[in-house]
């Protein structure tokens, strides 16, 4: 038997640039970003302005980078900021909404990842000289670590409206926003129409090699300029890069709906295999958070066992499995990698832990 490639499913940020891509980064016409001369990221900036409905947006090295120019550009000193507990910008970005925006963050558990104005509410502080105040709330579509889950624009408008009515501005970290839109049948324009700020990556399901934008007004854009400056993410001759932005922009998100197909027929599968528990109806869009609490392996002996066989994922706990699908895992090797998982998992392992 010919041996069996990898299947990747630790995150879709694993991708590689499509043959469109890499011909269109060689043929990229360029020039010095910082002089906001290079003609392609010019285009890129303009068309994703365009799809979201704003005056502006920038082309950012990462995702990371992204939420912090727009946490540093609608907050000041000393403002909390409002989000999920296992939100990205919590746990994922190194506290640099503190080390470097000099916020501190205010997080709520919600069940899903989802927050209502309901729950925001209640941890707005109020007006008054000694409280720090809350100078953004910050919302996150589809939410990563809680399974890909998805915001209902009430539920973003109804945050939107609220927030703006008391003077704070709203982000979306739209790490895969197009995602959402997909799962919704609607658009990224009609989702965050009402957030100050968007930030989504190109680097993920819509599979350019790196990179994310930020988009919101012009007055927003001149200051994430500046901090984007700041932070060491002035780029030159970015053309290149931008280049497979554009065809990532374009055509990526038409075809996020397999991805999705395939983590839900993933998730069906895995709920079939004993030891291993996956809510299949909370499988909204492209990643699938499973319970290996009961197959007797914690997630990084499970995950070893499973590179083993060449099929790759990653814990989020000891008890907790993340699977991503994306352009570069088909349905074939959806049942590959269960074949693979259903072998590791044995039977006789179940509920004893060897540890
Ligand atoms: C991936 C991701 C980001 C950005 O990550 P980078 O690796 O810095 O590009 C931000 N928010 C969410 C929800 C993400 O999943």
């Amino acid at each position: 038997m010919e041996e069996q490639a990898i299947i990747d499913l630790r995150s879709d940020t694993v991708t590689k640039p499509s043959p469109e891509m890499r011909r269109a980064m060689a043929e990229a016409e360029v020039g010095d970003d910082v002089y906001m001369e290079d003609p392609t990221v010019n285009r890129l900036q303009e068309r994703a302005a365009e799809i979201f409905g704003r005056e502006a947006a920038l082309f950012v090295p990462s995702g990371s980078m992204g939420n912090l120019v727009c946490i540093k550009s609608l907050t000041h000193h000393g403002n909390e900021v409002i989000c999920e507990e296992r939100g990205h910008i919590f746990n994922y970005e190194m506290g640099s909404m503190s080390a470097i925006a000099g916020t501190v963050p205010r997080p709520i558990y919600a069940e899903d990842g989802i927050l209502t104005w309901e729950m925001v509410k209640k941890q707005i502080r109020p007006k008054i000289y000694y409280r720090a105040q809350t100078g953004l709330i910050s919302l996150e579509s589809t939410h990563n670590m809680a399974g890909g889950t998805v915001y209902a624009p009430q539920v973003i408008d109804e945050i939107c409206d609220n927030a703006h009515a008391l003077g704070i501005p709203v982000h979306m970290d739209g790490a895969r926003i197009f995602n959402a839109a997909v799962y919704l049948n609607s658009d990224a324009r009609t989702l965050t129409a009402k957030c100050d700020t968007v930030q989504f990556c190109l680097s993920k399901g819509l599979g350019a090699p790196i990179g994310s934008m930020v988009t919101g007004s012009r007055e927003f854009v001149e200051k994430a300029r500046v901090y984007r400056k700041m932070f060491g993410g002035g780029m030159r001759q970015v053309g290149v890069l931008a280049a497979a932005g554009l065809i990532a922009l374009e055509k990526g998100p038409q075809r996020l709906i397999e991805d999705h197909r395939n983590a839900r027929r993933l998730a069906e599968g895995l709920a079939q295999i004993p030891g291993i528990k996956v809510n299949v109806a909370k499988v909204q869009t492209n990643i699938v958070i499973l319970d290996i609490a009961d197959t007797g392996m914690t997630s990084s002996e499970l995950s070893a066992r499973l590179k083993e066989h060449r099929v790759l994922a990653n814990g989020v706990t000891p008890d907790t499995m993340r699977m991503v699908t994306h352009l570069d895992v088909n349905a074939e090797m959806i049942e590959q990698a269960l074949e693979v998982v259903a072998r590791v998992v044995r039977p006789k392992t179940v509920g004893c832990r060897a540890r």
